[in-house]
Parts: structure tokens; sequence; C-alpha cells
């Protein structure tokens, strides 16, 4: 079995060189889908997983813009038409300076299965620029989303690819972008998800992904009769995600300790409540300032530069900054501070090295594309709603997204319980994602 991986990833590896996000994406896929695909005739000889790590369709385009100084200013836009077997391709833009090839193309793969588990009928994309919006004024942002639509405008649409936020693009630009998408099709559709609440957008969107994965961590310590209710956590982040997970684990009782942004994490021993994390959605949404700032309101936090939180001693550790933030020193760091349960924001915040040592030490571990499916999900029903031309209630769509998030758990437990009883989140997530989109595959023939 093990040169058969081997095989495969060498090939996967021989074509997407210099890729190394994406492959560390296909690696930890391909460990547990192979076997199973081995195991079961239907899916033996079909190169299914072949198919999959091949996108369908990737877009990279030029995006010039004007900035305040009356600069000309090139940026480079993508999109990952990744795989369209169970629906149109849906999956977040990301606009930041690392943006790359490598890291769309793992963030789409990712979403591919994320967007099965949730068992909403779409498949997976991502997309994004190189744009950095730190520093940037709002025209500049408004010029740069504007000349982003007036390309991939051509490629999207409401039953072919629906686009939404990821890092760096929140309500402010998916507003900007409908607007630009909307004159140039003269056409009101559901093509983004994320919007404001007054064009189409949905209540709970914002709060979901954060939401998602603190329920999903709830579900996990269900297992073993435990509760998020009096632990510690420690969140990194402190952008859209980190902030309703904070939300999420106060109302269910949990202390939470830190935040983080680029440059550093802030300790706060008393816990951040409620009126503190007001203070942090101000800063971060609307000031956009850094987290530093906390310890000018809040003195008795400490601000710690340039490092992660996961030094911090801590019940939960919920990742909701970015890919790889959590290494195999910070994992061995987190267990040997007590750490339980990891529940992920981010997309692939583990690198494959800290899941080992998570796995190993037998604690509740959940990927990404499991415990923050939340977001795409309940984008799914941004898009179930804008077809019925209607709004659903706050209450109805938090507990459409507590039950996807059950059905999640539930299909992790199917395929990823081991002999000894102890639930691999991964393999099920991996598994589960898989089953269904190939089962399509198979259906749709080969094209
Ligand atoms: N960017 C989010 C994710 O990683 C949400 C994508 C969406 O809502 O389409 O799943």
């Amino acid at each position: 079995m093990k040169n058969i991986v081997e095989g495969f990833l060498e090939l996967v590896k021989q074509r997407n060189d210099h890729e190394p996000e994406f492959l560390q994406a296909v690696e930890e896929v391909a460990e547990n889908v192979i076997p199973y695909i081995v195991e079961n005739e239907n899916y033996f000889g079909k190169n299914l997983l072949l198919r999959m790590v091949e996108p369908e369709r990737v877009v990279i385009f030029r995006v010039c813009w004007v900035d305040d100084e009356g600069e000309i200013q090139v940026n480079r836009g993508y999109r990952i038409q990744m795989n369209s077997a169970i629906g149109p391709y849906k999956g977040g833009l990301r606009f930041h300076p690392s943006v790359n090839l490598s890291i769309l193309k793992f963030l789409a793969f990712e979403q591919v299965f994320k967007n099965s588990l949730t068992s909403l009928p779409m498949g997976g994309g991502k997309g994004g620029s190189d744009f950095d919006p730190k520093g940037k004024s709002d025209g500049e942002i408004m010029r740069f989303c504007q000349s982003f639509m007036g390309e991939l405008f051509r490629h999207i649409g409401p039953n072919t690819d629906v686009p939404a936020g990821d890092i760096g693009v929140g309500a402010r630009e998916i507003g900007f972008m409908m607007g630009m998408y909307k004159k140039l099709r003269n056409e009101f559709t559901g093509v983004l998800t994320g919007k404001g609440l007054s064009y189409g957008g949905s209540l709970i969107r914002p709060e979901a992904t954060g939401y998602g994965t603190v329920y999903f961590a709830q579900k996990m310590l269900e297992t073993r009769k435990d509760t998020v209710a009096g632990k510690t956590v420690v969140i990194s982040g402190s952008g859209n995600v980190a902030q309703y997970a904070v939300e999420k684990a106060l109302h269910l009782g949990a202390k939470v300790l830190t935040l983080s942004d680029s440059s550093g994490y802030i300790y706060d021993a008393d816990g951040i409540d409620e009126e503190k994390l007001v203070f942090v959605m101000k800063l971060k949404n609307e000031k956009r300032g850094r987290i530093s700032e906390y310890v000018e309101a809040y003195p008795k936090a400490t601000f710690v530069a340039g490092k992660t939180p996961w030094e911090i001693k801590c019940d939960i550790a919920l990742p909701c900054a970015t890919q790889n933030e959590v290494n195999e020193e910070d994992a061995i760091m987190l267990l040997n501070n007590g750490c339980i349960c990891v529940s992920e924001g981010a997309n692939m915040p583990s690198t494959l090295k800290a899941v080992e040592a998570f796995q190993k030490a037998r604690i509740l571990y959940a990927p990404g594309k499991a415990s923050n499916a939340g977001g795409v999900a309940v984008s799914g029903l941004e898009m179930t709603q804008n077809s019925l031309r209607y709004q659903w209630t706050r209450d109805e769509v938090d507990n459409r997204l507590k039950v996807i998030m059950t059905d999640i758990h539930k299909s992790c437990l199917e395929y990823g319980t081991c002999d000894d009883g102890y639930i691999d989140y991964v393999k099920g997530a991996n598994i589960a994602g898989f089953v269904k989109v190939a089962d399509a595959m198979l259906a749709q023939g080969v094209v």
C-alpha cells in the first residue's frame, strides 16, 4: 500500500513541482483515500484521485488599477475551478501578498472535500490575488475589486461558479465586486455569497465559520462526555473567523485567552469577554487596526511580538489564522501543556508533522475541511435563499448550520473510527468527502 501511495505522490509531484502547499494537501488526502480506493472494487482502477488533483480549469489574469497617487498598479488574479461533479464551483477569494498558484490550488482541492461534506450541492473552487489590502484606502480597494471583477465576471455565474470571501475579502470587497458584476451583466443573481443583508446576503453568514468551528469542537468533546463549558481556549487570528469563534466559545461558557495577527499575539489572563470582543471587532473591522492595540485599551493583557499563541496553556486550541501556522514544535508545546482538543477554523493551519503529533497523542483533532465547513455551508444556504428569493431568520439559518456540523461530525465517525475506538477525523473527512464526489464522477463518465 505504501508503494502505491508513494508512486501516486511522486507522479503528482512531477506534475506540480514547486507547489509545496498543494502537494501537502494532496499527500494528506492520498494517505487516507488510496487505501480506501484499493479496498473498494467500484473505485479501483478508475484513476479517480488522479482526475481529482487536476483542476478542471485555471484562469490567470492581469488586474490593473490606479492608486490614490495616480500610479498604475498591476496585480495577478486567479480562479481555480477544481471540481464541478456535485455542483457549481464554490469557494472563496483570497487577497493577500502570499497568494500564488500553489496556495490557491491547495485551497481549491480542500474545498472540493469540504463542500462535499456539507451535503449541499457545491463543487470546489478558489481564487484571489496577490493584492495586499493592508493600508489601502476604501477608494483603492473599490478600484481594485472593480478591475478584478472586470475579468472574473466572464468565468463565473450563479450556476457556474459562485465565489465568496476568504482572507482579505469581507463584506466590503464582496459589495464592490457584486456592484461591478451587476453592471457588466445587467443581471441581479446570487453570483457571490457573503453579500450584505440588504442585497441578498444571509443572516449568520459572517458568524458561520467561527460558530461552526466551535460547534464542531463541542461535538468532538461530546464523544468523550465532555463539553466546551469551563474550558480555556487559545485562538489565533483576529479576523472574521476568530472573532465569531470567540463569541461562540463565550456563549458556551469557555474562557478565551488569546488572539493574534501577523505581528504577534495578545494574552489576556482574565479572558476576552463580550465587551472586549466588541472592541476587537471595531478595531479590526472598522479601524482596520493591529491586535497589539488591544493592550492599550486593556493594559492587564500582554502583547507578545513575533510569536504565535501556542505556548499558552489551554484545554482547546482553535487555529483561525492561516495555513501552516501550527508546526510540530507548537503541537508538542500544546500537548505538553495539556491541550485535549484542536478544531481548525483556518484551512490547513497544522503541518503534516503537527497533525501526526496530535493523532499520536490521541487527542481530539479536526482538520479544517470538516471543522470550518460552516462558512461555506451557510454560503450554500445563501444560494438556496437567493434561488427562493427569500430570507430565512437567524434561528432558521443557525439551526441548519448546527444540523450540518452535526452531520459532518457523524460522517467523520462513520469513516474515521479506528479499531481502538479513536476517531481519526482526518481519515473520516477525507473518505466521506471523497465518496460523494467519486460517485458523481463515476456516474458522469470520463469527461
Ligand atoms: N473561504 C471560505 C472557506 O474556506 C468560505 C468559502 C465560501 O463561502 O464559498 O471555506
